[in-house]
Formats: C-alpha cells, structure tokens, sequence
C-alpha cells in the first residue's frame, strides 16, 4: 500500500506541542518539515529551539510513533532541526538561486557536490561510504568521480574495466553495489599522468556527466576535485548541484582550505549542506583511548564560525583505511560499525536536507538525531 503525505499529516496533527490546554499542534504551528516518502520509509524534521531540546525529543518520540501506525510505514527517522524562524517562515526566504535554472541532467533528481579544500582528506571515501548509505535509505544513487588527476571512485567501489558505449549514444556507466558510477579512472590506465589544462578537464566532466546514460537516479554524487581553483569553480557554475557538502579534517590546515570552499560555493549561490569531520577521533584499537591526532572539534567549531550545518564526524578507524584499498567500503562490509552508523546518520540528514531545501531555499541546522 502506498504511503500517503496527508495521512503522514494527519497523524501527526494529533500532536500537540506540550500538555496545556491551549496548546496547538506540530503541524498547525508549522514546526513540520517537507515530508519525505521513499517506499516505505518516511522522514522529516520538528523545528525547535535549541532551549527546547528536551521537550522536543518527547515529541519526536511521538511523532515516530504515531507514523509507524500507518499500514505500509517500516522506517520512520523524524529529527529535530534548530533555528530560530519556523520552517514557514523559512519558506519565504528566497535569497538563493534554484539549482534548476541551470540545465538539468536527464534521469538525474539531485546533485550533490562532495568537496574539500585539499587532498587526502578522505573527501573520496566519504562520497562514496555515504553513496551507500543513500543507497540504504530505499534511493538510487550514482557517483560521478570528478576527481580527473587523482580518479580514487573505481578502486574504492571495487571496480575494474571500461564502461560499454551501449547501444544508443550514451555510455553505460559501471555498476558495484548497487550504484551506478563513472570515472576517468576507467579509461585511462592508474599510473597515467592527467596532463590536462582546465578547459580540457572541464570537457571532460561534463562528457561523464551529461552523455552517460544515469538511468533513473535520486542523486548523484559527484566527488569534486580537490580545491577552489577555476575547474572547481566552473562545474559549480555549470552543474545543477542543489547542495554541497565539504569534507575537512580537523586541524587548522585543512580548515583554512575548507573555509574557502565554503565560501566558493557560497559565492556561486550553491548552498553548502554541512561540514563532515573526517579522521575526528582516533580508537587505539589495543587499548581503547581515544585521541585527536589532527586536533580536536576543528571542523564543528569551523562550521559555528562559516554559519553553515555541522553534519557530524567519522573517526581515523583502520578498518575504513584497509576496505577503501580492498575496494569493500565499510558501510557495505561492516554496516553495523560505528563509522557505518555515522555515515548513515549524516546520509540521512543530507536527504533531509535536500527535500526541505527545495522548498525553504535554506538549509535548516540539525541538532539532533536519533
Ligand atoms: P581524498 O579524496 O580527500 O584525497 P581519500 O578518500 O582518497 O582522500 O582518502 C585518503 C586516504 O585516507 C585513503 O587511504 C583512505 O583510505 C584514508 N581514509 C579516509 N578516511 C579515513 C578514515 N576516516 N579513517 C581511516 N582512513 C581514512
């Protein structure tokens, strides 16, 4: 039976804000986010103020409850958001440029840009860990490794061999685990040199994305390459990317390049999702203390100062280092793992994001997530 909107609405109309008589409900006080439907999982976000938390997760509580009650409803994930406008106030603000005036890409719903200041941040294995975790959520997800001089996507999915022309003029992309992918990495060989100028490059990209044939695609990833220098800053003037996401380490170094990237995207009107605290904690796996090799909390303290979403952190874990060489993401091989858990929490937020972007045209803080 198909999950319907209005009966979503309807259920949680029944709650109210607190126990006083005259208090009104969620909905009618507009603190109710886009509803998102993917077969028979639901999710949305209650806005609420930060001093409110805690009442708010009762709420929230209740707001799960309620919706699991719908016959054809297996997955419930509802967060709480905090900002200080109600997500219909929010509406209103139109200060961003839509995504779609530029041309979309045929089959494909959403773009999502993962970038990062520099290289080696783990910018590759956090597109594509949280590729799967989309992937999870019941959306059909495609990677576009954009990533020309240092092309990671194929080793990390696992994959080898040249994509078919296909039978139309399109290229049929590879496919590992369910996600549709395509990289330079599978035409030239990995120990090539990439000695192309810009124009070329940006030729390049836009062939991988445009004459590719994605099939029906929820979003597509596109793992940028690193820095802000003009390939990055014409494929987000040309590319249909409705968010960004910018993956940082901690430390000062990588911070300074990620505040460029925010602000890169910020200038050509691409909103920026949220900050990922890549290699954050490090477990010593013999005896179990934690410690902060690139520093502590850089990122989250990054994202207060940049006014962007916080989206969370992933920890130096070796079991991440060793699948990404093997071409087994860890969200695949170990899914009940703490970073498994993290990417899919942050996965989950980003799609939140993303549904309710489209109609607030800004991106709401998530503070807090089951
Ligand atoms: P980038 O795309 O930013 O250049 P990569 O994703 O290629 O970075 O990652 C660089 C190296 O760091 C790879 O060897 C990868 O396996 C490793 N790595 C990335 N994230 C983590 C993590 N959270 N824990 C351990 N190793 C990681």
């Amino acid at each position: 039976m198909p999950v319907i909107k209005e009966l979503v609405l309807e259920k949680l109309s029944g709650i109210l804000i607190d126990e006083s008589k005259d208090s009104s409900n969620i909905v009618a006080a507009g603190l109710v986010s886009e509803i998102v439907i993917a077969n028979d999982r639901v999710f949305f976000a209650i806005s609420a103020k930060k001093e409110e938390k805690d009442k708010f997760e009762i709420v929230r509580k209740k707001a799960e409850e309620v919706v699991k009650t719908i016959p054809g409803v297996n997955v419930v994930r509802v967060s709480l958001t905090s900002h200080d406008k109600s997500p219909s106030d929010l509406s209103r603000n139109d200060n961003t440029k839509k995504a779609s005036n530029k041309q979309s890409v045929e089959g494909i719903k959403y773009i999502v840009a993962v970038a990062s200041g520099k290289g080696g941040v783990g910018k590759s294995t956090t597109a594509v860990n949280l590729a799967l975790s989309f992937r999870n959520l019941g959306l059909s997800i495609g990677i576009l490794d954009a990533d020309i001089y240092g092309p990671s996507v194929p080793k990390l999915l696992g994959l080898k061999g040249r994509p078919n022309p296909g039978t139309g003029k399109k290229i049929q992309p590879l496919n590992a685990y369910g996600i549709a992918a395509m990289s330079m990495g599978f035409l030239v060989d990995e120990e090539t040199p990439m000695i192309w100028r810009g124009p070329m490059v940006i030729s390049a990209i836009t062939q991988m994305l445009r004459e590719v044939d994605w099939g029906d695609i929820d979003i597509l990833i596109v793992d940028m390459p690193p820095g802000t220098g003009d390939v990055q800053l014409t494929m987000a003037q040309n590319v249909p990317i409705i968010g960004s996401v910018i993956v940082s380490t901690p430390q000062d170094l990588a911070l300074i390049d990620a505040r460029k990237g925010i602000s890169m995207f910020q200038k050509v009107n691409i909103p920026v999702l949220g900050i990922i605290e890549n290699m954050s904690t490090f477990i010593c796996p013999k005896c179990g203390e934690a410690s902060h090799i690139f520093g502590k909390e850089g990122a989250m303290k990054e994202a207060k100062k940049s006014g962007v979403p916080y989206l969370g952190d992933i920890p130096l874990e070796i079991d991440i280092r060793v699948g990404s060489d093997l071409g087994k993401p860890i969200v695949e091989f170990n899914p009940g793992s703490i970073c498994s858990q993290s990417y899919n929490r942050i996965a989950n937020d980003i799609w939140l994001k993303i549904n309710s972007s489209e109609k607030l045209q800004i991106v709401p803080n998530i503070i807090y997530e089951e």
